[in-house]
């Protein structure tokens, strides 16, 4: 690991990291600890709460769409738009860049084969209806995060994209016929400005406690990471997948924020034994909505995959009750339908 000068000290240095002799990468947070073949076993065994309908129409009752992208979308240059998980649609001064997107049925290696992985709420909007993606970050390799088909098919339906992704991926997206100078691989706290038709945005790769792998036996060959995406009017922070420690977060706050918009996860974290160090839960996402200096918060990540064990409707309710225990207006971090559009 290898951190910056620059009069920053102890917590406050900013630390890209580097890969191990090996080539892997590790998380310089002692809080995280990889799960063993054995912790996998006993948390695919643990309890599960989840309570998912079988019935379409109960999910339909539960978790309706808002689909106001075009009404919102067309009366604003700075929107965000939930497309379900971790995928959004932000436009910043007219530009449209995607967070994670998954457009699949399935966040796994191999599709239709199990349930487990299977959508249960179809994406909010569609790439069909959007005109323009100008750019995508790409937070780390996991299923629900990087999903083969719909790098595909943004490539092929807005092949000028520009592709923001920790270190490590580059390659992956080469073989899947995106430019190479349409790539941007990054280390934590590595900037990089891009100008697009409509104005320029900055990115930052931030860093995030977690993981990777897309096979179940390479772990940690590429990098995870958030993103800070910054345009001339507004700033916003992506966490992308992360579990809780007590620096990371002040110090993405202390050298990039104040945010106008962060996307936080607030999803898939029960059991805590498992998923503790490696996914925030909402009472988490609050410490990070505040620690980040954040104005408006989003609870991402939740109410699309069956990942964690939770129930299925429990992470904005458990969102409601960590804002109010920390006497945080509600109206500060809120959570979307489906396809929901607001400004911001
Ligand atoms: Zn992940
Ligand atoms: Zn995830």
């Amino acid at each position: 690991m290898a951190c910056s000068s620059g009069g920053d000290q102890g917590a406050e240095s900013k630390c890209s990291i580097k890969r191990d002799p090996n080539g892997y990468f590790n998380n310089p947070f002692p809080e995280f600890k990889l799960m063993s073949p054995i912790d996998l076993f006993k948390f695919f065994r643990s309890k599960d709460d989840t309570n998912l309908p079988s019935q379409e129409s109960k999910i339909d009752q539960t978790l309706p769409f808002k689909k106001n992208f075009d009404d919102v979308d067309s009366k604003s240059q700075n929107t965000v738009t939930w497309i379900g998980h971790a995928s959004c649609l932000l436009k910043m001064s007219g530009i449209y860049v995607l967070t994670d997107p998954i457009f699949s049925q399935y966040c796994s290696a191999v599709q239709n084969i199990s349930s487990k992985f299977k959508r249960f709420r179809q994406p909010g909007l569609s790439l069909k209806e959007m005109d323009k993606v100008d750019a995508v970050v790409i937070s780390h390799d996991h299923y629900d995060h990087l999903d083969y088909n719909s790098v595909i098919d943004i490539n092929k339906r807005f092949p000028s994209s520009q592709w923001f992704v920790p270190l490590g991926l580059k390659s992956w997206f080469e073989g899947r016929g995106i430019r190479s100078e349409s790539i941007h691989e990054m280390n934590w706290w590595e900037e990089k400005s891009h100008t697009f038709q409509k104005g320029k945005l900055t990115f930052t790769c931030l860093p995030a406690q977690h993981w990777s792998t897309r096979t179940g036996i390479f772990k940690n060959y590429s990098l995870w990471c958030g993103w800070r995406v910054m345009s001339s009017e507004r700033n916003v922070y992506f966490a992308g997948d992360t579990g809780y420690n007590d620096r990371i977060f002040r110090q993405i706050g202390n050298h990039c924020g104040p945010f106008d918009l962060s996307l936080i996860p607030i999803g898939a974290y029960e059991p805590r034994e498992f998923l503790k160090c490696q996914h925030v839960n909402p009472e988490e996402a609050v410490k990070v909505h505040d620690e980040v200096n954040s104005k408006l918060s989003l609870g991402i990540h939740w109410g699309t995959f069956k990942l964690g064990k939770e129930h299925y409707l429990a992470p904005p309710k458990d969102l409601k009750a960590a804002l109010e225990a920390a006497n945080i207006d509600e109206a500060k971090f809120v959570t979307f339908q489906h396809g929901e559009c607001r400004e911001f």
